[in-house]
């Protein structure tokens, strides 16, 4: 079990899952988001994020394009998971977490839309869109 919060810590949350799946995202909508090249997100069923306080506050952002939703407290701004409905799993930003005690990225994605000037050198294997997860899950 982790928990987490946002930054005015009105908004509190916990996870039942091991997040062993952690990505870098790279895309542009994170990027610009975040206000960062690019940013660690946990891959995990929306059924295993579960709001403890705060769920009142938290706005969501529809990136249309996209179908899914970035969700984010409207007090301080924290940027805490991503929720495309169709997909039904979320991508939870790590940073929000409590405690990322043994948590590590497996891949870079969606580098088709990095920041051109940014490179990449963790080593870590690449790929230009999000990749199934059964073939993320082989990277863990
Ligand atoms: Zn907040
Ligand atoms: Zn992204």
């Amino acid at each position: 079990m982790h928990s987490g919060n946002c930054l005015c810590g009105q908004i509190r949350y916990e996870v039942d899952d091991e997040l062993d799946i952690v990505v870098n995202c790279h895309c542009q909508f994170c990027r610009r988001a975040h206000g960062s090249e690019f940013v660690p997100v946990a891959m995990l069923a929306a059924n295993k994020l579960r709001i403890l306080e705060g769920e009142e506050l938290l706005s969501r952002y529809e990136v249309t394009k996209l179908n899914s939703f970035r969700c984010f407290c409207s007090i301080c701004g924290t940027r805490l998971f991503n929720h495309n409905p169709s997909l039904n799993y979320i991508s939870l930003v790590t940073a929000t977490l409590s405690d990322s005690t043994g948590l590590n990225s497996v891949a870079n994605v969606n580098m088709e839309s990095r920041s051109l000037g940014f490179e990449q050198t963790n080593g870590l294997p690449s790929f230009d869109t999000v990749p199934p997860m059964e073939k993320l899950q082989e990277l863990k």
